[in-house]
Order: structure tokens, then C-alpha cells, then sequence
């Protein structure tokens, strides 16, 4: 009876504790879950100093960073208050366009910025255990992977075609209402809209951020010209 006892108390430290779902973790994990434990800025906050981090990358003034001794703090754990869903694209860099630092933003990167499952699991993953407020959907001016779609032109592979099928809808809602010579733009901000709205349809545990009030989605896009990030208006992902 006593080791039966014993034994239910165990369980329940563990279902309560989560760790009964959740397979083993690094030492490092544990501080880096302890970390998320102390108040996050509200999204509005975030936003606004992902806003002003845009404005010293635009006018080629970023801060100067002590990487080495960041680095270093870092090592025992990080608790970012950001993640970004991002094209891959070479000339799109989440961390240099908003002048943030090591440990600032958690980005989740596909050609499209297209959120598959792979990328859904990682965006829980910073939701679930550093409970970030804010996920900004970035897309970007001159998309290769948009202007692919678009064209309809045939992918030599099942994984291409994967990134296309995901392209798709945002593509057609375009052709609605887009002229041809505007089609690429419009589909550009349609699929920042599509990544958002997925990210909302096949993730339980961020519909259940965005419903405790505690989780935002910002939609937006980053232009080659200016190299301003514009946040977008559609409306936004789970509020429409
Ligand atoms: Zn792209």
C-alpha cells in the first residue's frame, strides 16, 4: 500500500509536471525553461522594438552587440521573446532586418515561409516552453518561391511540390482580384496571410495561446527597396 502510494504520488508529479509527455532533457533545457518563467513584454511592446530595430537597419546604424560575452550568458539557457517565420531566401535575415542579437529571436525558415508541419512543431515548441507573445509572419518583396507558384511551372520534385501546394491557395486568391503585372505582390502578402492562418488551423496548442490572450500573430513583409518591414493589412490571422 505504502509503495502503491508511493508510486501514485510519482505519477502525478510527473503528469503534473508535464515531463510524463516530453522525452528526456538536457540540463541546459531546464534553465532555459526556468528563464521563460519570468514575464514576457506584451506583443505590442515586442513589436514596436522590432519596429525600431528596422529603423536602425534601415538607416545603417545597428547597435553594436558584446556577442562573445552574450554568448557566454546564453550558453545556460535562452528564453526568446519573438519567433519569426521566414522565407530562406539569402536575402531575408530576420536577426540583421530587425537588429536583434543571439538569443532575441526564435526563427522558423522554409523557402515561402510556409509553415509545414516540421515548422508548426518548432513554433510550439517556443510557444509551449518559453512562451514567446509574438510570431511575426515575414514574407518578402520579390519571393522566388511565390513567383514560382504563380507561374505554375512544373516541379521536379514531390518535396517542391510540397512548398507549392502550400502556395497555392494564396495564389489563387490573388488571381480574385490582382491584375497580372501585380499578381506576384498580391500573392506575396495573400501567402504571409496563408502561413498565418495555417499556423491557426493545424496548431491546437496556438489556438490556444492566441485564446488566453497571451499569444499574437503579426503579419508582414520585407521590402528589397527601402528595407523596411510593413507590417501588412489583411486582416490579421484569427481575427477575421
Ligand atoms: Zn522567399
Amino acid at each position: 500500500m505504502k509503495h502503491a502510494l508511493l508510486y501514485f504520488g510519482v505519477l502525478l508529479w510527473f503528469v503534473a509536471s508535464g515531463l510524463a509527455q516530453q522525452p528526456q532533457v538536457a540540463p541546459a533545457q531546464h534553465s532555459a525553461h526556468a528563464a521563460s518563467s519570468q514575464p514576457k513584454p506584451s506583443a505590442d511592446k515586442l513589436w514596436a522594438n522590432l519596429m525600431a530595430g528596422n529603423a536602425r537597419f534601415v538607416a545603417s546604424k545597428p547597435k553594436i552587440y558584446a556577442l562573445a560575452s552574450l554568448r557566454q550568458k546564453l550558453a545556460s539557457g535562452q528564453s526568446p521573446h519573438v519567433i519569426v517565420l521566414s522565407c530562406s531566401d539569402s536575402r531575408v535575415s530576420p536577426e540583421l532586418t530587425f537588429d536583434q542579437s543571439l538569443g532575441d529571436l526564435f526563427v522558423v525558415r522554409a523557402a515561402g515561409n510556409i509553415a509545414g508541419p516540421v515548422g508548426l512543431g518548432s513554433i510550439e515548441y517556443a510557444v509551449d516552453h518559453f512562451h514567446s507573445p509574438l510570431l511575426v509572419v515575414l514574407g518578402h518583396q520579390k519571393c522566388g518561391a511565390v513567383i514560382a507558384a504563380c507561374s505554375g511551372v512544373k516541379m521536379p520534385s514531390r518535396n517542391l511540390d510540397a512548398i507549392m501546394d502550400k502556395i497555392g491557395p494564396a495564389v489563387a486568391q490573388a488571381k480574385t482580384y490582382a491584375k497580372a503585372d501585380d499578381l506576384v505582390e498580391s500573392a506575396i502578402k495573400e501567402n504571409v496571410h496563408q502561413s498565418a492562418t495555417d499556423v491557426l488551423a493545424n496548431s491546437e496548442i496556438i489556438r490556444n495561446a492566441v485564446k488566453s490572450g497571451k499569444f499574437s500573430v503579426i503579419e508582414a513583409e520585407y521590402q528589397f527597396d527601402t528595407g523596411e518591414v510593413v507590417r501588412l493589412n489583411l486582416p490579421a490571422a484569427g481575427q477575421n
